[in-house]
């Protein structure tokens, strides 16, 4: 059997690895039109700063696909997919691949917001680049260097901008970030934390804008700036745009597969066609795409027994895990992290949320849970609880746990017996004014007593 897989990133990289784990006959063959072995891109605003080099980044080199037996084909990019035949078309060849199975592992590219002449400058690479690949680094560093770039935009203040931000930032450059949302990392924090975390962000020397639509790129020849809603100008000599991804569905979208957002497959990563699977970015399972690197890799485990007729297991979704990677700031969110008014309404009741908000020491926890069950978190300042974290997801817990884990106390009045749960409550008790009054009998802060 020959299974072809298209893309050798996480997804195509541990599918394959899978695949030759369950069966050690199959003819394994690998197509990218990268022309590096499967690097991680986790470090890749590192290679903009110089913190590494590629050979840091490069997981798997060419002797680990030879002495798996996996033939790894860079720098071939595919043009089209022809299901009737079962063959693939390359690039700048007319001859043909056949395959058994094909696994679509095509990622993703970033997400250009609809912006006045943001395409027309990042296609004549004038100064405004996304950030994706080794190239895009070497293309950014080049520029910046050549150009002798002294203001930096980022568009987008997500996990992947911050980041960005912040090795523009190492590298010398004044660094603005601009976010859409009236918060950093909308997707992972709810307001109090993003409003602690911006301060972090701005003490590093990169300035933070929110609330802000950038609606158009200025630049005459290389861009010069942008211009928000509302007719505010910023400069900068070379801007940046992480704003997000798009699955790459093209491929699949001309030879007649689903497409929606993704590439549309089942519970077994099988696409509508029959013997094409499809796994990582690229995929929309449930009308979700994840586009983090723990679901490529529990994907890559089941799209690997499918394409072998081993249907075992099925993709059940994965929970959404994000870490900032800042060096000074350490911040993890995970899962539902914000039961909005939606959700209330569309699950209400039962929802519970513990919460130590520590300003002073820029330490910010809350768990939140629902029918006692832990669906999701934010440890800021302080990830001790993580690992607890980690293994109670959707997992039944007990509160008085919990605010061990979090320590946090409940005070109690000892004149009226009247309770301050720290857990419920914005601040603090040591946080509290000392001419704080017990809400009950007006009795002295002094009086409340932490209970055992
Ligand atoms: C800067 C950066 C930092 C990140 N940090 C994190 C992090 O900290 N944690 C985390 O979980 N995730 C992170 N991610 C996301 C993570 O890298 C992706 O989820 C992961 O790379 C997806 O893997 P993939 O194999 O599905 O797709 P991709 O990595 O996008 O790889 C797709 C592959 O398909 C190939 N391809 C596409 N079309 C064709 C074609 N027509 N012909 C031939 N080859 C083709 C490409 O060459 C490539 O090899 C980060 C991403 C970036 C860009």
């Amino acid at each position: 059997m020959k299974i072809v897989i298209i893309g050798n990133n996480v997804a195509g990289t541990f599918t394959a690895q899978n695949i030759r784990l369950l069966n050690e006959a199959a003819e394994i063959e690998i197509f990218t039109q990268e022309k590096y072995p499967y690097y991680t891109r986790v470090r890749l605003p590192e290679l903009i700063s110089e913190k590494v080099i590629i050979d840091d980044l490069i997981v798997f080199n060419e002797e680990w696909y030879k002495n798996k037996q996996i033939k790894l084909n860079l720098n071939k990019t595919v043009r089209r997919i022809n299901p009737k035949t079962k063959t693939l078309e390359l690039e700048g060849t007319d001859s043909l691949i056949s395959y058994d199975k094909l696994v679509l592992a095509l990622g993703s590219t970033p997400n250009i917001p609809p912006i006045k002449n943001a395409v027309k400058f990042r296609d004549e690479h004038k100064g405004l680049f996304t950030l994706r690949s080794i190239d895009d680094c070497l293309e950014i560093k080049d520029f910046i260097r050549k150009e002798k770039a002294k203001n930096a935009i980022v568009i987008g203040g997500g996990l992947l901008g911050l980041e960005l931000a912040n090795q523009i930032n190492n590298s010398g450059l004044d660094t603005t970030v601009v976010e859409f949302f009236p918060r950093l990392l909308p997707r992972q924090l709810d307001m109090e934390c993003g409003a602690m975390l911006r301060e972090e962000i701005e003490n590093k020397g990169i300035k933070v804008v929110l609330d802000a639509a950038t609606e158009e790129i200025l630049g005459n020849g290389s861009v010069t700036g942008i211009t928000l809603k509302g007719g505010e100008v910023i400069d900068a000599d070379i801007i940046l745009i992480q704003a997000g991804i798009r699955p790459t569905i093209n491929l699949a979208k001309d030879a007649n597969l689903d497409t929606n957002k993704g590439i549309v497959v089942n519970a077994y990563l099988e696409t509508s066609e029959k013997d094409i699977f499809a796994v990582g970015d690229c995929i929309e399972y449930n009308n979700q795409i994840w586009g983090i690197i723990p679901a490529c890799m529990e994907q890559s485990k089941i799209v690997a027994a499918s394409v072998l007729g081993l249907k075992k297991v099925e993709y059940l979704g994965t929970i959404p895990k994000n870490t900032l990677k800042i060096m000074g700031l350490d911040l993890t969110s995970i899962g539902m992290i914000d039961p909005s008014k939606d959700t209330l309404e569309q699950a209400p009741g039962g929802w519970d949320i513990l919460k130590k908000a520590d300003k002073k020491n820029c330490c910010y926890q809350k768990l939140v849970l629902k029918d006692n069950k832990l669906k999701g978190a934010i440890l800021f300042g302080d990830t001790k609880a993580i690992s607890y974290v980690n293994n109670k997801m959707e997992q039944d817990v007990d509160k008085n746990e919990l605010r061990k884990l979090l320590e946090l106390y409940i005070y109690k009045c000892q004149n009226c017996g009247k309770e301050y749960d720290e857990a419920m409550m914005e601040i603090l008790f040591k946080d509290l004014p000392e001419n704080f009054k017990c809400p009950n009998c007006n009795g002295p802060k002094k009086d409340f007593k932490q209970k055992e």
